[in-house]
């Protein structure tokens, strides 16, 4: 793949903004790569065509040729849509005992990963976990269990012959209670096609055991086949969280992305080998550069990103100390801080700040703010930017109008940079901006 993608790459002429052509080029090629790491061909048509629409036209970074540009592009994009919006380790099991619910066709790595996922609550979270088999149609897979319990520490609940699925989980759920543990762990019975027997058994027990997580255990090898595995559980049983075994394969990894394409269910963790201490929580940005396979490229261009970034901060760091702090400067910071994740990703990375991203929800503070702010700049003339203290009363009201916005705000932003640039100036002369801002660096 890659000396496939990097020939054309090398075609794709060097200038300012990415064109359609050299995007369209790109991305066939880029399809191509898709479906060779297995994944399904409506999601690589229409993950190139998303991407498609958001290459055109963007820049390209200083001493990064286009066709490198385009892999970043590519490179965020599938980190984006592989993304969840739940954090895929913390699994939910507050209010002990918390019942995990295990599922998945035979074969696909359930027993495994229950023990794996056991294993790793008791040593990362010190919990207290208890494990029940409930495949009452192969009675050695209850054994693989108590077996894997015992290797790791983990208790399993005693064997009872002649009893159904929803006996099992009855019984350890009482179990669970009486013995004090965190957490009880349900590994089903698998089939090798979903059926209707199989899903009537994981509802019933599922309806008993009122599971804080449901976990589909699908083989990450099968490509297509997890994805339609995985619509159908979802549909019948609903899942909280997908974990794909045997990423330690050859495959590519594609199922990963058709997955959260087609179901939009998290991928919580990944199965990387027998052993029991073979299991991640998923990296998205790890699978992505696995099915792009351009790691070095995607490396290579956001090292030339962030000198650039150095850069910029060094000349603004100058002019600051010079006491210059205009409308420009203003509106760089308030760019950069929407791209840092706004007011609330900014907050959330300061320490000690958790309770005043709380206070600012209340307040109805947001992005919106910065993005308000942002427009009154934009519908300024270039003078303006470069010297607010030429505008006057009636190119005010012009200017919020412009931005479709009220006087009053451009007033708060008026003051807020002429209290910005009085404190730069300040910290400018002392020497302290310097500091200040080689610690943020
Ligand atoms: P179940 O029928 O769904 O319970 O599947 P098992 O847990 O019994 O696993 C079936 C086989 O797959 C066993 O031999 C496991 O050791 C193996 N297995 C499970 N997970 C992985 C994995 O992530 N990588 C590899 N290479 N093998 C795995
Ligand atoms: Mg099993």
């Amino acid at each position: 793949l890659s000396d496939r993608l990097s020939g054309v790459f090398d075609k794709l002429t060097k200038q300012g903004a990415l064109s359609d052509d050299d995007v369209k080029t790109a991305l066939r090629e880029v399809r191509v790569a898709l479906l060779e790491a297995d994944v399904s061909l409506p999601v690589a048509r229409d993950f190139v065509a998303a991407v498609q629409a958001k290459a055109t036209g963007q820049a390209v970074t200083k001493s990064i040729t286009p066709g490198q540009q385009v892999i970043k592009i590519v490179h965020d994009e599938l980190e984006r849509v592989l993304t969840g919006d739940t954090d895929p380790g913390a699994l939910k099991i507050d209010n002990p005992p918390a019942p995990i619910l295990m599922v998945g066709l035979q074969g696909s790595g359930k027993t495994t990963t229950t023990a794996k996922l056991a294993k790793r609550l008791k040593e990362r979270e010190g919990k207290r976990v208890l494990m029940a088999s409930l495949d009452t149609n192969r009675p050695a897979a209850m054994e693989q269990l108590a077996i894997l319990g015992a290797q790791i520490g983990v208790d399993t609940l005693p064997i009872v012959k002649g009893e159904t699925p929803v006996q099992i989980a009855k019984r350890a759920k009482t179990a669970a209670s009486l013995g004090g543990y965190d957490v009880y762990m349900l590994d089903t019975a698998g089939r090798l096609h979903i059926d209707a027997e199989l899903i009537a058994q994981a509802a019933a027990v599922r309806d008993v055991a009122n599971p804080r997580e449901t976990l589909l255990v699908v083989d990450g090898l099968t490509g297509q086949d997890a994805v339609n595995v995985a619509q159908e559980f979802d549909a019948k049983i609903g899942v909280t969280g997908v974990v794909l075994t045997r990423m330690d394969g050859d495959g590519r990894g594609g199922a990963a992305l058709s997955m959260r394409a087609i179901t939009g269910k998290p991928i919580r963790f990944v199965g990387l080998g027998e052993k029991m201490d073979a299991i991640e929580t998923f990296e998205p940005q790890r699978i992505a550069g696995r099915i792009l396979g351009m790691g070095d490229i995607v490396a290579l261009v956001e090292k030339a990103q962030a000198t650039i970034e150095a850069e910029q901060a060094e000349k603004m760091m100058k002019r600051f100390q010079q006491g210059r702090f205009n409308m420009n400067d203003l509106k760089m910071q308030l760019d950069q801080m929407l791209k840092m994740g706004g007011m609330q990703g900014m907050m959330g990375m300061i320490p000690g700040m958790g309770k005043m991203k709380g206070q600012m929800d209340a307040a109805g503070i947001d992005d919106s703010i910065l993005r308000r702010q942002i427009a009154l700049i934009n519908s300024m003339t270039k003078k303006e930017r470069a010297n607010p203290d030429l505008l006057a009363a009636s190119r005010k009201k012009r200017i919020a109008a412009g931005a479709g916005l009220e006087v009053s705000e451009l007033n708060k932003l008026v003051k807020q940079h002429r209290q910005m640039a009085d404190m730069m100036k300040k910290m400018g002369k002392g020497g302290m901006l310097k500091n200040a801002m080689k610690q943020m660096m």
